[in-house]
């Protein structure tokens, strides 16, 4: 393998293969290196660095789950392009084996059964799917295309000639996923820019070089396209770089009906070609022009934007949405501690204590924990009362030590380890701030902040396939809410599936639906179910929805959330931290919300928490 292609995908590709290599050895006696191995592929696929380059810095083993032995080949690896360990374990193992594996559902054994039936049709469509998946994954999350484009974006500002950066397309509408990363820039030297922008230190290859545009290959194979504009035009082309195609193409029909015709220089006369090309420094006054209020980003998808639009211009009701902001939320309510709850899912890292510091440094006014239900399979109803029990009485004295003004400090910031190679995506809203290219601010402590005044006692509980839930009533008991959510059986008929999840959510300490799809970017489809349906019970018993903020989930999709707010029906937001750093995603989750054109009052925890204490004791 050529060291320049060891990007990060294929090398977590290979630590799961690794891995897989050790389970068909021994998956008993390989145990702890299987977990390992598995363990190091997650970090490095979720790394916003390059691992090549953390390693030509000297820095591999600062990635979380890197330990000194997987460092040890991976240098190996780097210097030779190969990792003669890695090869022995692989050896004899048909390369098709490891490409099956990257279907969802199919693991080594199952894929090399699969080869030895000698079916070579159903091998081929098979691996037929995993291109088809490979082609889909090239799609980056965006908190990853967002930390790109930062990147980048610090270094042309510093570029004194560049008097504005924006973001373009799908990262400036905040979709789920981003393909190419396009931006455009403001100033008066075009040639100069974009020279400057290819030599970005990054560049690995130089795809094309024009009069205003310019495209260069970064690691990671993200492709990013610049193009720049002298302010005059600038609105224009924000505008016409940003929307959807079908946003785009509606506003065009919506202008020809004018007789008024668009481009990303500005507006003309559609009947006479020769007339005066009107110029738009702002998008604002470019919607103004063809009589529409301006709409955000996050809406630019052709459902209803325009309309609503227009409506609003002309003073009439059903205007636009006045989108849920970052600065809105006043809680994070899913989160997971290590508290031991002894729970067959994984334990959080933090503690308790560190996970109220963390929400008062993010202006929280309550917070919620909610780990994972102790596993039904290690204990004895009596012994997951009796843990929940303990969960109470720890949650009780940190309420009252909150009360008492004993529990006032914020938290220790995060481990040096996750800031240098940016694991979380902390820094992202600020620096977009910086830039004052998107409104994505961190709080502002400025408002006057009272403090963080109360922790809930909750729990995210599974929904076992029948619909019962895994935890005995007098557990139930000590609870102020839970959340009910899928873990297993994803497969299960749409009516059954649906069934299953009214079942769960009916228990009257339900309060929350959470990442109700299941779905996982770039890796699973969501489970079935039939939204009206679970819509309507949502708005008769009062039960919320949660829209995850973990950038491989973000479920409730938008096109869902925008159903959801449609009817009426609450959501609540929850980063599903399971370490405080992880707490900063609450960002990801709002761009979910503001996508599906929620408002402060959709999100529940937007209440204040006498607000939200009621919402908890409706339908009581
Ligand atoms: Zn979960």
């Amino acid at each position: 393998m050529s060291t320049q292609t060891l990007t990060n995908l294929k090398i977590a590709e290979l630590l799961r293969d690794v891995a897989a290599s050790y389970q068909l050895q021994d998956s008993q006696k390989f145990k702890f290196q299987i977990i390992a191995y598995e363990r190091a592929a997650d970090a490095v696929e979720h790394a916003t660095s390059e691992l090549k380059d953390l390693w030509d810095d000297g820095k591999l083993t600062d990635v979380p789950g890197i330990g000194p032995g997987i460092a040890e080949h991976l240098d190996e690896l780097f210097r030779t392009g190969k990792s003669k360990h890695f090869e022995d374990l692989m050896k004899g193992i048909p390369k098709e084996a490891f490409k099956l594996m990257e279907l969802p559902g199919i693991g080594i054994k199952t894929a090399l059964r699969l080869i030895a039936q000698g079916d070579r049709p159903l091998v081929e469509e098979k691996l037929k799917e995993v291109y088809e998946l490979e082609k889909k994954a090239k799609r980056h999350l965006l908190p990853y295309a967002s930390m790109i484009a930062g990147e980048i974006m610090d270094y042309l500002v510093k570029n004194p000639k560049v008097k504005r950066v924006d973001p373009l397309g799908s990262l400036r509408r905040k979709a789920s996923t981003v393909g190419d990363i396009d931006l455009a820039i403001v100033t008066d030297d075009g040639p100069g820019v974009l020279d400057y922008f290819t030599k970005y230190p990054k560049t690995q290859k130089i795809i094309e070089e024009g009069e205003h545009t310019a495209s260069i290959l970064v690691p990671g194979g993200v492709q990013i396209d610049l193009m720049v504009q002298p302010v005059e035009s600038y609105g224009a082309l924000l505008q016409h770089f940003t929307g959807s195609k079908h946003h785009n193409i509606a506003l065009r029909e919506f202008a020809l009906k004018k007789g008024l015709s668009l481009s990303e220089y500005g507006i003309r006369k559609s009947q006479d070609p020769n007339s005066k090309l009107q110029t738009f420094k702002t998008e604002e006054e470019f919607y103004k022009h063809l009589s529409l209020d301006y709409i955000e980003p996050e809406l630019r998808e052709d459902t209803g934007e325009i309309e609503a639009a227009f409506r609003q211009a002309q003073g009439k009701p059903n205007g636009l949405p006045k989108l849920v902001e970052l600065d809105n939320v006043k809680a994070d309510l899913q989160i997971h501690s290590s508290f031991d709850i002894e729970t067959s899912h994984d334990l959080g890292e933090s503690s308790m204590e560190e996970i109220i510091g963390k929400g008062r440094d993010l202006g929280y006014e309550y917070l919620a924990f909610t780990e994972h239900n102790p596993s039904q399979k290690g204990h004895t109803d009596i012994q997951i009362i009796d843990i929940l029990k303990r969960k109470r009485e720890v949650v009780d004295k940190l309420n009252d030590r909150i009360r008492r003004g004993l529990l006032r400090e914020t938290s220790d910031g995060h481990s040096e380890k996750v800031d240098q190679i940016n694991y979380s995506i902390k820094n992202m809203s600020i620096k977009y701030n910086r830039i004052g290219s998107t409104p994505l601010r961190p709080f502002d402590f400025a408002q006057g902040y009272a403090g963080l005044k109360k922790v809930f006692n909750s729990l995210e509980i599974d929904i076992k396939p029948d619909g019962s839930l895994p935890v005995p009533e007098a557990g139930l008991e000590t609870l102020d809410f839970a959340l009910v959510s899928i873990h297993s059986s994803f497969g299960i008929e749409k009516d059954a599936q649906t069934k299953r999840v009214l079942t769960a959510l009916a228990h009257p300490k339900v309060k929350i639906f959470a990442h109700p799809t299941g779905r996982k970017l770039n890796e699973r489809e969501g489970a079935e179910l039939n939204w009206p349906e679970i819509f309507d019970f949502c708005l008769e018993n009062n039960k919320w929805i949660e829209i995850n903020c973990d950038p491989m989930r973000l479920d409730l999709p938008d096109t869902l959330v925008r159903e959801a707010v449609k009817l009426g029906v609450k959501l609540t937001l929850g980063t599903d931290a399971h370490h405080i750093d992880g707490m900063n995603n609450m960002i990801w989750g709002v761009s979910v919300a503001r996508r599906g054109w929620a408002e402060k009052k959709n999100v529940i925890n937007c209440s204040s928490l006498e607000g939200f204490k009621k919402e908890l004791k409706r339908g009581d």
